[in-house]
């Protein structure tokens, strides 16, 4: 490393990493690039990546629909263990895979390490699915009909992804798209496009061929609207912000096309605690969910709704696990919290805690930046519990995406409910009782995609649906399990005439 005179720690070079068009590397044609920095060290410079324009992402499209046509033929068995192979390759280089995600993203190592075996996992997963993608026989109203479905690959799909799971966002959506026989422009978030492009060269080292799996990088704004725009494309899957998808929900159909659709979005995550429950656990349960991965997650707790009885005690819980969190570089083992992501989302995260006191709420812990001597290159901010927080507020209302946590209070379950309810989102949900009774009612009453009991509104497994609800999803088809397999296939329905009728 050495410190140049703009303040940059550089290592001598800066690696260079290209799109990958029709298995070429290639740059962009505009000549231009732009260099990701570790967001725990800003002066760390990662790599440098291509600016790309909409022409470019044109160019990976026409290469993709002609690659696409062999890419039909190869059975789906033969499809399935290329992406076997992607994985024993990450798994092999696992450790590699998820010190770079925490370098790019700052999550912790052992966050890291679970989400680069969530690729993994995605990618099996799948890989099995190879073997079982069936249409069904259906009984026939006429004798000399067979009749029978099938599923045919939907053609060109354009994979769009966040930054906070810039592996495993991916995994999700490529390993499906590409076991249906689909081709694939993958454009990653310009945050956190280095782990992406590793997953990608990891499916091309274990045989997609040229031109099946394209990577891009650039802005949204320009790439991302191409790849949701270009004629050729037939589906688009989308995980990110609401703002983001209501763009791309018009910009799709400007021209009267009805591409497939996939938005997934923000959350706005309830926990309910309610007086029977094990506030220790559910202390530790909020606490997980609202500061995991820098609370950075879509499905990350945002609001925790406490019977008023035991509010108090339960906040004071919380607060000391708070409190306790060790907020500092991912890559130590001393942290237990890494940075925000970047110097915006601090910001944004700094704003909301403004927002929170100026609207009357209690900030009891955190929500200051860190800027002692090992923080001050980073994008640190101490874990924030805001009490007294009424459901109008913003800070109850509007996804912050940080580790900012508000604690509202309820007279009871029905009211519980309703305040849990009371948003634009609906992606999960949690609540923490010992009553099964209150439990189903609360799995019926709560509209979001995901629901637990006694557990963080984070974490999902890869072979159950994934989705959410309201601004938090299109509402189309579910990510992840069999309904994956729904979104990136079509199923034709056959009448096979056995005889002359
Ligand atoms: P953004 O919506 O800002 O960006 C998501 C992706 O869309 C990026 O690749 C971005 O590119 C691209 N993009 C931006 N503008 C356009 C455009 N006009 N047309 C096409 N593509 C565009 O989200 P973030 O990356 O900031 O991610 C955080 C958000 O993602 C949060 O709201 C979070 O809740 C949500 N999320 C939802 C999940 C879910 O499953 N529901 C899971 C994970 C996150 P670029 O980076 O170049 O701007």
């Amino acid at each position: 490393m050495e410190l140049k005179t703009n303040g940059l720690m550089e290592t001598k070079k800066v690696p260079t990493y290209y799109n990958l068009v029709n298995g070429e590397r290639k740059p962009s044609s505009t000549g231009q690039t732009f260099r990701i920095s570790n967001p725990a060290d800003k002066r760390e410079i990662l790599g440098e990546f291509q600016q790309s324009n909409a022409a470019d992402a044109a160019e990976e499209i026409d290469f993709a629909q002609a690659a696409q046509k062999d890419w039909e033929r190869v059975p789906p068995p033969k499809r399935g263990e290329i992406l076997y192979k992607a994985a024993q390759i990450i798994e092999t280089d696992a450790e590699d895979f998820a010190r770079t995600l925490t370098r790019e993203e700052g999550k912790t190592l052992p966050e890291s390490r679970l989400e680069v075996y969530r690729a993994v996992d995605t990618l099996r997963y799948f890989a099995g699915d190879g073997r079982r993608l069936n249409g069904e026989v259906v009984a026939s109203d006429d004798p000399d009909v067979l009749l029978y479905t099938v599923r045919t690959p939907l053609g060109v799909v354009s994979i769009i992804t966040p930054w906070n799971f810039p592996i495993a966002e991916p995994a999700w959506k490529i390993s499906p798209a590409l076991l249906c026989g689909n081709a694939v422009v993958f454009k990653p978030a310009s945050l956190t496009p280095l782990i992406g492009w590793m997953f990608t060269e990891a499916l091309i080292k274990a045989g997609v061929p040229p031109g099946v799996l394209n990577f891009i990088t650039g802005p949204g704004s320009t790439v991302g609207i191409e790849l949701v725009r270009n004629k050729k494309v037939a589906a688009i899957s989308f995980t990110g912000s609401y703002d983001v998808g209501v763009t791309i929900q018009k910009a799709m159909s400007e021209d009267g096309r009805m591409p497939r659709i996939q938005l997934e979005m923000g959350g706005k995550n309830p926990l309910v605690v309610l007086a029977d429950a094990d506030l220790d656990k559910a202390s530790e349960i909020a606490a997980k969910g609202a500061f995991g991965v820098t609370g950075q997650a879509c499905t990350a707790t945002s609001r925790i709704i406490v019977e008023e009885i035991v509010a108090d005690r339960f906040t004071q819980m919380l607060v000391k696990r708070a409190e306790s969190i060790r907020v500092g570089d991912g890559s130590s083992a001393d942290s237990d919290m890494g940075p925000a992501v970047s110097e915006s989302e601090l910001a944004k995260d700094l704003n909301y805690v403004a927002i929170g006191k100026e609207e009357g709420a209690h900030l009891l812990c955190g929500g200051t930046r860190l800027e002692d001597p090992p923080h001050k290159h980073g994008f640190f901010i101490r874990p924030a519990v805001f009490s007294e927080v009424k459901p109008g507020m913003r800070i109850a209302q509007e996804e912050i995406f940080g580790p900012v946590v508000a604690v509202l209070r309820a007279r009871d379950f029905n009211q519980a409910v309703e305040l849990a309810n009371d948003t634009e989102y609906g992606l999960s949900s949690a609540i923490c009782t010992r009553s099964l009774e209150k439990a189903n009612e609360f799995v019926r009453k709560i509209n979001a995609g995901l629901v637990k009991v006694n557990r963080t509104t984070t974490g999902v497994s890869v072979q159950a649906p994934f989705g959410g609800m309201k601004h938090s999803s299109s509402m189309t088809f579910k990510e992840l399990g069999r309904s994956a397999l729904d979104f990136y296939s079509y199923t034709k329905t056959v009448y096979m005439g056995i005889r002359p009728p």
